[in-house]
């Protein structure tokens, strides 16, 4: 079985009711509803196809919904894309009119950004592809020079090197998707360019208020959101190593240790890690991966990431569904080297809670005996979030009555939800059924051992405070 979960970006060339069944049989665990490219009835309709190719395979499908976030972009041409060379004066200036941009200057989303930069900043384009430097700013007008130039399009990006763009986090148009998001009962909401625990706080008052119940991602992109990690890291429920953005903002130089610690620190924070962003990039074009891309995933594994993100490749590439078989495989193989699946050290850290020492205990001895499955009874899944912070190649699975649990943990590495019911009439049968589920499913047989986590009183969230190994008779 894969530990490592795949995400799927949903676009035109996997929005299929056919193509979406093939990516789940593929190995899709959660797709992603882009907000930046797609209007609100059409993500309804994406969301409700979802749902229904999900339970037509019986199985349960995550859904994503990724915010647009303030991503600041220059206006548009009025005579099409423009070609600058280096060493070209080119003014961008919010004052100059949304569609009449030229080859001189070109208006840009974000009003306030005269104030955010001066003199000396390096400002990127169409990620990273085209490269000003600021010479002055006048008034509205941001004085550039070409550094590297290229051909420049409508509504392209622009980010600065450094970071530091003080837009807010949560726009408008974010307020009103957090709403859609709620109404359509996402699983995740991901937060786009949150600068600190705040942003997600507040990301999340809105949900609620909303009515939304999603699990919240912290899309760590912005230099900021680095050094805030760490009380970025309480209060989401996931974060996002959003590559594309980040590497322009920290220099690509700095990403691979920056991404390899964050991975470190959100499993520190018994918190989940998404790795994102070309992943698979020549994928786009190519029925097979690129060698460094092959390596991109299976270091991801290695490191301990809980999933892996498709952005271009499933929406609008030419191999969606292969580009997801290629992932499964890489996943599949990086997870059989030993550093995937043993545990580096068990933590001398004092446990925070008596379902962490439980958790943690659990997968102390799973590791350590022949326990064919972790089998935790669960009512929000945590004690399965924490048993599976730890490295291990036993499976460990959510038995839930909660649909929302079953699929919040499918973004959990080694995490597989099961419907079951713990309200039992005989609670002395309860375990037994448990067994009799597990075996519907293949999970286990005659002759195996299992290791149940459980609470007294059933149907109380975190109340878990009980372990008991299972040996099934032959
Ligand atoms: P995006 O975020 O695809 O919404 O830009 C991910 C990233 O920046 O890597
Ligand atoms: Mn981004």
């Amino acid at each position: 079985m894969r530990r490592t979960k795949i995400i799927a970006t949903v676009g035109p060339a996997s929005s299929s009711e056919e193509t979406l069944g093939e990516l789940v049989t593929a190995g899709v665990d959660l797709f992603r509803l882009n907000f930046s490219h797609a209007d609100t009835k059409t993500l309804r309709e994406w969301a409700g196809r979802i749902r229904r190719v999900a339970s037509q395979h019986q199985t349960e499908v995550g859904i994503l919904a990724d915010l647009a976030g303030p991503k600041i972009r220059i206006g548009r041409f009025r005579d099409g894309p423009v070609e600058l060379h280096n060493g070209d004066p080119f003014t961008i200036d919010p004052n100059c009119p949304e569609t009449d941009g030229t080859a001189e200057c070109v208006g840009v989303s974000y009003a306030n950004l005269p104030g955010d930069v001066s003199a000396g900043d390096r400002l990127l384009l169409a990620d990273g592809q085209i490269a000003f430097r600021v010479e002055s700013v006048s008034g509205t007008a941001i004085r550039c020079r070409v550094e590297t130039g290229g051909v420049l399009s409508d509504l392209k990006g622009i980010n600065r090197e450094g970071g530091g763009l003080s837009a807010e986090a949560l726009t408008e148009k974010d307020r009103r998707d957090i709403e859609v998001a709620a109404q359509l009962e996402v699983d995740y909401l991901a937060v786009s360019f949150p600068r600190d625990a705040d942003d997600i706080k507040r990301a999340r008052a809105l949900l609620e208020q909303a009515g939304g119940r999603a699990g919240v991602i912290a899309k760590i992109e912005r230099s900021e959101a680095v050094q805030n990690i760490d009380s970025i890291l309480k209060v989401a429920d996931a974060i996002m190593v959003a590559r594309g953005d980040l590497a322009i903002e920290i220099g690509d130089w700095e990403l691979a240790g920056v991404q390899k610690r964050l991975t470190r620190l959100a499993h520190e924070a018994s918190s989940v890690v998404i790795t994102a962003t070309q992943m698979m990039e020549s994928m786009v074009l190519n029925p097979v991966p690129t060698r460094a891309e092959v390596l991109d995933v299976a270091n991801a594994v290695m490191d301990g990431t809980d999933a892996v993100m498709l952005s271009a490749e499933s929406a609008v590439g030419h191999y969606p569904v292969r580009a997801v078989e290629a992932m499964a495989r890489i996943c599949v193989g990086a997870e059989k080297e030993w550093i995937t699946s043993h545990e580096q050290g068990i933590t001398d850290e004092p446990f925070d809670s008596v379902n962490e020492a439980i958790a943690m205990a659990a997968i102390h001895i799973a590791n350590r005996f022949q326990i064919r499955a972790v089998a935790t009874l669960t009512e929000s899944g945590t004690t399965a979030l924490l048993a599976s912070r730890l490295r291990s190649n036993i499976p460990i699975f959510a038995l839930t009555r909660h649909e929302t649990t079953r699929r919040r943990v499918t973004l959990w590495r080694g995490v597989y939800p099961v419907a079951f019911d713990v309200l039992h009439a005989n609670p002395d049968q309860l375990l037994e059924d448990a067994v009799a589920t597990l075996r519907a499913i293949n999970a286990v047989q005659s002759g195996d051992y299992v290791l149940f986590t459980k609470g007294d009183a059933e149907g109380i969230a975190g109340g878990t405070n009980s372990l008991k190994v299972i040996h099934i008779p032959t």
